[in-house]
């Protein structure tokens, strides 16, 4: 691996303040608008320093922490009313393996980020979510997932960190650690401020798009052939006839979306020449980060619940049931996406093969209702939550269904024996 050194002195543990730029009246906004917060400071490290400096001030203060990545969680899990690190600064790669087929970058490179530097050293990321808007470290701490039944989560390919922990020190955690990097790879930002990660990646591949609006009874009657078949398969079931555009996707001409979807498959394809790539919508043939991402640029808010995949069409037709006879103001497309079972102490994929169904409201209105029973009707099949999405998940409903809760509680005190990386929400959650 080729990597960039970094060193930081002792001597930062006399700062009166943090080193780095901070503001101490900068109130804080999520992407979807619906989480805020006006920290005491906010801080911004241009380093490994600065931001060690200002973990060890909140220690001598006594103030919690968090960190901010690109703000695209919905759930309450940035607010605090200490110190927010805002990691944007924080951003590069700094390491490739061709061989060992490992990426190593600071934790505030956003997803977009990696695609060109690891193209050019003929590696990319396995897959990708909707968006690529995301911090890596951002990602990893809510087990941020694309489509495919054989493909993980981003989290599920961390393979090395570097953060700072409850003691004001910097520490890494590498495959040597398993039982840590089981925690440190879905750790909802409460083991400590990751610096740096390295993540498993895979050699370049293009992949061939494929954009087909199958029926309902269509898309259900290819069910199991389509996950098996294809690298990647997931799909948008609409509701309605404006369905699909209110996630600016396009919809299919001359016919009604009503009880349709919008169905994506991509595969990978051999190019010899880059002059073959295109950028035909519905049927694009291009390098695999170019492919991922699109659509969903305004605004929204979500709930996601994760299923086991053998109950994933019993749940999708209960939440198709649900919109039908009591919620048929809900317009939004219904997401169905499928991720491969890992290992993570607090992944929603821990020990399950699952399928994911996301439901999508607009801002302002009150979707309370829908997101509630949606909640009920899911119960049966055993749900857990996206959590950088808008839950209902409570420290009961965990011991539940995470069976190693009550090691990633310890580790995380281990890291973090005063809580001070914890705010409400999470303290609730795994304190
Ligand atoms: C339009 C849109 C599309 C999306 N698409 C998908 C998708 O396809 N698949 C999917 O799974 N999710 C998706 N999401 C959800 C999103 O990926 C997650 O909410 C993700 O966690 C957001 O990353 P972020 O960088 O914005 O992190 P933030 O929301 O800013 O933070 C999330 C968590 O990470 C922690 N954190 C951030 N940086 C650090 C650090 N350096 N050290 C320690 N902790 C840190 C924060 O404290 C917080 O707990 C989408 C969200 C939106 C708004």
């Amino acid at each position: 691996m080729t990597t960039t050194n970094h060193s930081h002195s002792a001597s930062s543990a006399r700062a009166a303040t943090p080193s780095a730029p901070f503001g101490t009246d900068v109130t804080w906004t999520n992407w979807g608008g619906n989480q805020s917060a006006t920290p005491a400071f906010t801080v911004r490290p241009r380093n490994e320093q600065e931001a060690l400096d200002a973990v060890r001030f909140a220690i001598r203060e006594g103030l919690p922490v968090r960190a901010v990545g690109s703000g695209h969680s919905s759930s309450p899990l940035v607010q605090t009313g200490g110190v927010l690190m805002d990691m944007s600064a924080l951003s590069a790669i700094t390491g490739t393996d061709l061989t060992g087929r490992r990426a190593r970058a600071l934790a505030g490179t956003t997803i977009n980020a990696f695609g060109d530097p690891l193209w050019e050293q003929g590696l990319a990321l396995g897959n990708q979510g909707d968006i690529d808007k995301q911090q890596i470290a951002g990602a990893l701490a809510t087990s941020t997932h694309g489509s495919g039944k054989n493909l993980g989560s981003f989290s599920s390919a961390l393979r090395w960190v570097r953060l700072i922990n409850g003691y004001g020190e910097i520490v890494e955690i590498g495959e040597g650690q398993l039982r840590e990097l089981r925690a440190a790879q879905v750790a909802l930002g409460t083991l400590g401020i990751f610096l740096e990660v390295e993540l498993a990646v895979e050699d370049r591949y293009y992949l061939q798009e494929e954009i087909t609006y199958p029926t309902w009874a269509e898309t259900a009657a290819t069910w199991q052939a389509d996950i098996d078949g294809n690298r990647h398969y997931s799909f948008l079931w609409c509701p309605d006839d404006d369905s699909c555009e209110l996630l600016d996707l396009p919809g299919s001409p001359g016919q009604s979306m009503a009880n349709r979807s919008y169905t994506k498959r991509y595969n990978i394809a051999q190019v010899k020449d880059e002059r073959e790539i295109s950028r035909t919508e519905g049927a694009r043939l291009d390098r695999s980060y170019r492919i991922y991402p699109g659509g969903f640029t305004t605004p929204f808010h979500e709930l996601e619940y994760f299923v086991p995949s053998e109950h994933g069409l019993e749940a999708v037709q209960a939440v198709q049931d649900l919109i039908r006879t009591k919620h048929s103001d809900q317009k939004y497309p219904v997401e169905v996406r499928w991720v491969k079972a890992d290992e993570g102490y607090m992944s929603q994929f821990q020990g399950r093969d699952t399928t994911v169904i996301t439901l999508t409201t607009e801002p302002g209105t009150d979707y309370w209702p829908f997101f509630r029973d949606a909640d009920a009707v899911l119960q049966e099949f055993e749900p857990r939550a996206h959590w950088g999405k808008i839950h209902f998940m409570t420290r009961s409903r965990l011991e539940r269904l995470y069976p190693e809760l009550d090691t990633f509680i310890q580790i995380r005190r281990e890291f973090d024996p005063r809580g001070m990386f914890l705010n409400d929400h999470t303290r609730a959650l795994v304190g």
